[in-house]
Parts: C-alpha cells; sequence; structure tokens
C-alpha cells in the first residue's frame, strides 16, 4: 500500500481493515486500488439493494444534484414528499419521517413510544427488547441492543430496555408491567446471525400488545426494502405493527432512513423532532428511485426466487460438507457452519486470486448472505464454487 497515496493512518482507529483501498463497483463487482475486483455478496451491509451505482439511482442522484440539495428540513421538498407517498402507499402506515441512519430512525421510534406513552399511558416508557437484537450505535440504541458486552462499554447504559428472549412469548409477558410502552424486535435479528422472528411469536406479540395497550415497533433498517422477499419483513407474519424504521437498503448505498407510524401514533409535536439533513431532496430523490425500482412488477418476486436458488445451493453445500444447513428469508440468509470458522473463510474469501469473493461471518459460526437484490442466478453460482475452493483449501 501507498501511504502517501492513501494516508489511511490518518483514521481513527475503529476496527481492524484488510490492506486494500476499494476505488469503484458496479452491480455485484467491486474493485480495489490494485485493479483485483472481488464478487460481492455484503454490499454495504444489506446496503445496497440495486448493487453498485445502479443506473436509475445515478440518475436520479444526477439530476437532484442540479435542481436543490438542501432547503431546510422546515421547508417541504418534492422528493422528501415523494418518497413519503410511495412508502404510506405500499405499507400499512400513515406517516414518515427522515433521518440519515437506521440507528437516528430507531432514536426516533423511541422518542415517538415515549412522547406516546406520556400523552396515553400515564408516562409510561420502558421498551421491551431483545437478547442478541441490534439497534445501532448511539447510545439510546445501544442500550437497546442484546449484544453482548455493549451494556458496559460506555456505562451508564439509558435506562428502560429491559431485555426478552426472541420467539419466546412467556419471556415478554413476564417484563410487563404500568411503566411498559412498547415491545420492538427486529422481524429477522440480522446483526444477531439472521435469526427470523416465527411468523407465531410474531402473531403472539401483536396479540399481547393489543391486550395491554402497548406499542409494537418493528426495526426493519435490514429486513425491510424487499430484502425479505417481501417489500418489508412484517407482511410474512400478517400483522400490522405500529411503528417501523428503514434504513440500510431504503437509500440503496446513501444515508437515508425513516421512521413510520400509523397516525394515531404520530404524536410529535412542533420541535419535538427534527434533524438538520431530514428528508433533504438530494437523498430522497435517490430512495425515491431505490423504492420505485423495488416495487415495479415482478422484481420482488424475483427476489423470492433468487433467494430460494440460494437457499437451495446453500443447503446443497451444508449436505455435501457436513453443516448444520441455513436459514433466514429472501436474501438475508445464513450458512450455519456447526464451527468457528466463519473468519478464516471471509479471510480467504477476499484473499483469493485471481478475483475475491466478500462474504460475512455475522458469528464465527456462519456466514451471512446479503447480495444486491438484483444478483444474478450466475453470480450465486460464481459465489458457491468460490467458497468451495476455499472450503477445500481449510
Ligand atoms: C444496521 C442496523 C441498524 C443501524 O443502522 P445505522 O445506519 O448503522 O445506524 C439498526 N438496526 C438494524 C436492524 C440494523 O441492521
Amino acid at each position: 500500500m501507498n501511504f502517501n497515496e492513501y494516508p489511511i493512518e490518518s483514521l481513527m482507529y475503529i476496527t481492524n481493515r484488510p490492506d486494500i483501498v476499494f476505488t469503484h463497483g458496479k452491480g455485484s463487482w467491486l474493485y480495489d486500488n490494485n485493479g483485483k475486483r472481488y464478487l460481492d455478496f455484503i454490499q454495504g451491509w444489506a446496503v445496497n439493494s440495486l448493487g453498485h451505482c445502479n443506473d436509475g439511482m445515478l440518475e436520479a442522484l444526477n439530476t437532484q444534484a442540479k435542481l436543490l440539495l438542501n432547503p431546510s428540513p422546515a421547508f417541504y421538498n418534492e422528493p422528501m414528499a415523494r418518497l413519503a407517498g410511495l412508502l404510506t402507499q405500499h405499507s400499512c402506515f400513515d406517516k414518515v419521517f427522515f433521518a440519515n441512519s437506521g440507528a437516528e430512525a430507531n432514536e426516533g421510534a423511541i422518542k415517538l413510544a415515549r412522547k406516546w406513552g406520556k400523552k396515553f399511558k400515564d408516562g409510561a416508557f420502558e421498551i421491551i427488547t431483545f437478547d442478541h437484537s441490534f439497534h445501532g450505535r448511539t447510545l439510546a440504541t445501544m442500550s437497546a441492543s442484546g449484544k453482548p458486552g455493549w451494556d458496559t462499554i460506555y456505562a451508564p447504559q439509558v435506562p428502560g430496555f429491559p431485555k426478552a428472549d426472541l420467539n419466546d412469548i412467556a419471556s415478554v409477558e413476564k417484563l410487563i408491567n404500568a411503566k411498559t410502552v412498547a415491545v420492538m424486535l427486529e422481524p429477522i435479528q440480522g446483526e444477531g446471525g439472521v435469526i427470523p422472528a416465527t411468523r407465531e411469536f410474531m402473531q403472539q406479540l401483536r396479540e399481547l400488545t393489543k391486550k395491554h395497550n402497548l406499542l409494537l415497533i418493528v426495526d426493519e433498517v435490514q429486513s425491510g426494502c424487499g430484502r425479505a422477499g417481501t417489500l418489508f419483513a412484517y407482511e410474512l407474519s400478517g400483522i400490522e405493527p405500529d411503528i417501523m424504521t428503514l434504513g440500510k437498503g431504503i437509500g440503496g448505498g446513501v444515508p437515508l432512513a425513516a421512521l413510520l407510524s400509523k397516525k394515531e401514533i404520530a404524536v410529535f409535536e412542533a420541535g419535538d423532532q427534527g434533524g438538520t439533513y431530514n428528508g433533504n431532496p438530494l437523498m430522497t430523490a435517490v430512495g425515491y428511485s431505490v423504492i420505485s425500482q423495488l416495487t415495479a412488477p415482478g422484481f420482488l418476486e424475483g427476489v423470492r426466487e433468487r433467494g430460494e436458488y440460494l437457499r437451495a445451493r446453500l443447503l446443497e453445500l451444508s449436505e455435501e460438507r457436513g453443516f448444520n444447513g441455513e436459514r433466514g428469508e429472501g436474501l438475508l440468509r445464513a450458512l450455519l457452519l456447526g464451527k468457528d470458522i466463519g473468519n478464516q473463510i471471509v479471510e480467504k474469501a477476499r484473499e483469493m486470486q485471481p478475483d475475491g469473493v466478500l462474504l460475512n461471518a455475522a458469528r464465527p459460526n456462519l456466514l451471512r448472505f446479503m447480495p444486491a437484490l438484483n444478483v444474478t442466478t450466475e453470480e450465486i453460482d460464481q459465489m458457491m464454487a468460490m467458497l468451495r475452493s476455499v472450503l477445500d483449501s481449510l
């Protein structure tokens, strides 16, 4: 690495990064500073829903860049309104607030629930969340997360987030008291290792929260926007939540997130919520392009087909190598390795020659797959062949 050309030591250390610099990408392929290419099954962590540098997104970005960048979030702008309309048209929600990151959208959801509790539930503020959940990296969303160790890194935590066990309704019921205002969960735990909440559990949660007059909040930052094969993962369980957050895939790679709610829950008053870049036309124009492409006739059907295709290939591999099967929905899937070889596979896969493949081990004993939603079956085959040759070399 030429450190004059790339002064990477000026970057604050936050995690171990490989000694390469990515320079450009197209579709499922990413290129580094040495000209090597990588088949990308990470896609910015389930962010680039349409792959790298999607043509429709680029056109929206270029067109909007010449029109208007930022009139201030205190004024309406056209892309902001159009994207909100598209989201309410295609979901069970009536109101949308735009944010810049998943964590910020979740902060908004927490604030909205607390505000609602103050107004309608005698100041109730506790939000039941789940072990192994991931809701973001602000102090409140870290406190809401059930990631092991996160309760102590930046102690003290923000109070009010008791933890239940996913798919165990009794563990939720046990935590409900007069201070409880909501239950918040990922319909599919992403960072936790691609663990779906069962359809039965989602329905039990909806029933339980109705019975106790609690809000049901779904964090669809990772599972939403077509990733699960439906536009939103809550659709898979046939229920309607009160609040939903979106991030990652909604921007297809640009910083955009959203908080959605039913109209009777949207209780913010003037000045309660805001943010300098919220709903800026440049990002919402790109989001409009992304959601339009995802909701175009046949697109989500294609995601489900390619998800099934990936599922079948992973199951074949699992049987062939004696692994523990696979799980997930749509194009968010995990291969259960049965032993802690995930990180070793990830490294070897990236270092393969002449082409590398980018994989992720959300936990040491599994691989997580989150390709572009428009990945081709040929690219899935290519990835599987490359993964097999990595496994052979272990
Ligand atoms: C990534 C993620 C977040 C955080 O999103 P950021 O944009 O990184 O703040 C929150 N919830 C879930 C489920 C996520 O996967």
